[in-house]
Order: structure tokens, then sequence, then C-alpha cells
């Protein structure tokens, strides 16, 4: 028996989730989500809502999409666990299937784990291993994941514990193109990552660590030229390049499959998770052979890794994607929304800055447009109001200002009406 009432969940979760589990909530009452199809879920009343965020970006294809749960479903049925130490042929064709997303000319090779997090200390391993270098570079407003390694390489101080982390880190600026320390300066950032390697490094460093599209950094795309300039100093300081896909991958920017190739770029290491498995964990580093390699003298083993059902879920939704076309859906549809966001600004002053790529979009707001004051009380009471009509998103950035929208990939033209009806409905009653 389950028991469905507010109180009751409230209650159990004050009484048995640990606090640091429990506290990270997006609006003041308790959302229930009771089922979800495609781009919408429904709460335990049943009020429906357009899923803005894809359940925090891990359902790229829909939810319960009908391939996805079918492929899943009939390999839990059959086996639902080997591990790596027997061989199945589920995960290793997916292994090849992923491989193969990546860009040609290079021999890739796959380590499966459960979440990005893990995939992102694996990254980590990697890279130390391989350089025989200890010091990584990565961005301020940084988001990797909860675990030492990960948040050791994350610059948002909200998600960093007061206790030590593993050591060899240096930060360098973001290039935030809306209210970076440089304004839109790339080259200055730039100079930023060669200080950092010349001031906070010994000079040979074991790589640097970007998000294409940084996620809770408040949806902040890297600018033309940085991903390449910086890669190109890392590699000269001795380092390896990783990019962090767990948000911006799978299809989701719209241009690219993955957001690394609209910057000119081939990584060492690539790190994807979330929506590669539409919402059942499922992580992996995808590497190059000889990066890959430098581990081989010890094992790496993850129980759940390569997890069949994981790998049978993985598999259906690149066959959806290409199938349903949902990468060029991202695009358009994106661009739709985006440009619809774009007139928002328009009418209300509030909005600062609406950026993105694809459907990984946001609206930054501030009190006053020219000092860029951010506007988290104005935030908060938007966010209440699109969420009573009937949008479901989620407030991120250092300064809590900004609403991210990250749909499922399956957002059509006919939802971008509703959503914009929805906003400027939201907007009209708090700001005007
Ligand atoms: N990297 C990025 C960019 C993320 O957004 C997240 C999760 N929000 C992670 C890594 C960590 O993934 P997980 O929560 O699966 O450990």
């Amino acid at each position: 028996e389950v028991d469905w009432s507010t109180e009751a969940i409230v209650e159990r979760r004050n009484r048995f989730y640990s606090a640091s589990q429990r506290k990270f909530v997006p609006y003041k009452e308790p959302l229930i989500i009771k089922r979800g199809k495609g781009q919408y879920v429904w709460d335990e009343k049943d009020q429906k809502y357009i899923d803005l965020l894809g359940m925090n970006l891990c359902i790229s294809v829909g939810h319960a999409h009908p391939q996805v749960v079918k492929a899943a479903s009939e390999q839990l049925a059959e086996l639902t666990h080997c591990t790596t130490m027997f061989y199945h042929p589920v995960p290793a064709q997916y292994a090849e299937e992923l491989a193969a997303t990546m860009p040609a000319g290079q021999d890739w090779v796959v380590h499966f784990t459960n979440s990005g997090a893990e995939a992102i200390d694996l990254a980590l391993l990697m890279a130390r291993s391989h350089t025989g270098n200890i010091d990584m570079l990565a961005l301020a407003s940084s988001y990797h994941g909860a675990t030492f390694g990960a948040q050791s390489v994350t610059g948002i101080s909200g998600f960093r514990h007061p206790v030590p982390q593993l050591g060899g880190v240096a930060f360098v600026a973001e290039p935030n193109q809306y209210r970076g320390i440089h304004g839109q300066g790339v080259e200055s950032y730039l100079a930023e990552v060669q200080r950092a390697i010349d001031s906070s490094t010994s000079g040979r460093i074991a790589g640097m660590i970007v998000e294409p599209v940084q996620g809770y950094g408040g949806i902040v795309p890297m600018p033309d030229g940085y991903i390449s300039g910086a890669f190109e100093r890392v590699r000269a300081a001795g380092g390896v390049c990783i990019v962090d896909e767990v948000q911006s991958g799978v299809a989701r920017t719209g241009d690219a499959f993955w957001a690394f190739e609209s910057h000119g770029v081939v990584p060492d290491i690539v790190v994807v998770a979330k929506g590669v498995g539409n919402g059942i964990p499922l992580g992996a580093v995808i590497a190059k052979r000889n990066v890959a390699e430098s581990m081989a003298d010890k094992f790496l083993f993850h129980t759940y890794g390569a997890n069949p059902v994981a790998c049978a879920a993985g598999r259906a939704v690149l066959k959806v994607i290409r199938e349903e076309r949902l990468q060029e859906n991202a695009r358009t549809v994106g661009a739709a929304l985006k440009a619809r966001l774009e007139d928002l600004k328009n009418h209300f002053p509030l909005i600062g800055d609406i950026r993105g790529r694809g459907l990984m979009l946001a609206i930054e707001l501030v009190k006053d447009r020219a000092t860029k004051e951010p506007a988290p009380e104005a935030t908060l009471a938007i966010f209440e109001e699109t969420r009573r009509n009937g949008l479901v998103a989620s407030r991120s950035g250092p300064y809590r200002n900004v609403i991210r929208m990250c749909p499922p990939l399956c957002l059509s033209m006919a939802d971008v009406d509703d959503v914009m009806e929805r906003f400027i409905r939201s907007f009209k009653s708090v700001a005007s």
C-alpha cells in the first residue's frame, strides 16, 4: 500500500531523509509527481504540468517512452544483472554504439558507471593516471557532482561541503558572456586559463574539465573559441581535455549530438549520464583508448556498471533519438522557444538575459538591466507562479535568479505556445 497524501510523504521525508537530501527542492510547497508521459507529468491530484526540466535533464526522449519501457522491461524480466565479470551482448553493443557517437578518426573506449559523479571521479583518475600530473583546472560556477572527487572540481560553493576536498584544483573565471568578469572578451578569459596554469599549478597539469553549457551555473554556454583555446593551452601544459556532457549531451543543444562538437574540438575524455538512460541510472566515461589504457594495471570495478537493464534503455534512447529526429526537434523547437522568450524580454524589464542552445535555455532576472543586480526574490515569485500555471522548471545560477528550461527533447511547437502563454501569465501577475 502506498500512501500518496502530502502530509504522509512530508512527514516521512522529514523523519527519514537526511537533511542535505531533502533540502534541494524547487518550490516552497511540495510537488508530488505521480506519473509522466512524453513531455508531461501529473501530480497526485491529476493536475498536468509541462515538464520543462525533463525531471532534471534525465528524461531525454520523453517520460515512459514505449520503446525504452519495452527494452528495459524485457531485459529486466530476462536478466536483471550480471556485472562486467560475466559477458553479455547488450552492454557490449551499447558500448560500440556510444563510441560511434564520438568524432571519427579516433579509437574510443567506454567505461560504464551508475551516475555522473562516479564518471567524473573516473575521468579525474584517468587524467591523472595518464599524464602523471596532479593539477586540474575547473571553471568557477561549475557543477560536476556530489562525490569527493566531483565536489573537488565543483566551483559553486553551495555544493561543496566544508571538509578537505581532493587537492590540486585551480579554478578559472567562467567566460559568462552576460555577467563574467571580462564581459564578452574571449581572449581575456583564455588569458585566465594561462594565468591559472602559470601561477596556480606546477606548470605541468593533468587536465581541464569543462561543461560546454554550464548547467547549475545558470545555463552558461561557452562562447565560440573558448573551449578550443583553453584546450590548446591545457595540452601545451601536458594535460588532457575533459568535457562534462551530463547536462548538455544527447542531442539537447540541437546543433550536435554532443555539445562539444559545436566547438570544433576533440576531447580526450567525455563524461555522460542523465539523459543517456532516460531516467534509468546510467553513466559512462568515453575516452580515447590510449588515455583509458594508462589505467590498465589496476582493476576498476563498478558493481552496477554496464548493467544490462540500463544499457538496454540506453540503446533504445539512441535509436529513438535517431528515428524520431529528436536532435532536429531540439534545434527547431528550441530556436522557436528562444525567439519567443526574447520577445518576452521586450515586455518585462525584469528579464536581463535570455540564453542557451537547443532545448537548454534560461531566463536570467535582474533588478536593473544596467547594473545587472540579480533579482532572486522576483525569480522565486514568478517561479512559484509558473508552477500554479502548470509548468515545472528549476531555479539555478550562483544568485538563484535564473529559470532553467531543459525539457524532454520531444517538446512540440504547440507546447511552445502553451509554455509562453503560461510564462506571460506568470510574469504579468508578479511584474506588472
Ligand atoms: N555533471 C553535471 C554537469 C551535472 O549536472 C551533474 C548532476 N546534476 C553531474 C555531473 C553529476 O551527476 P549525478 O548526479 O548523476 O552524479
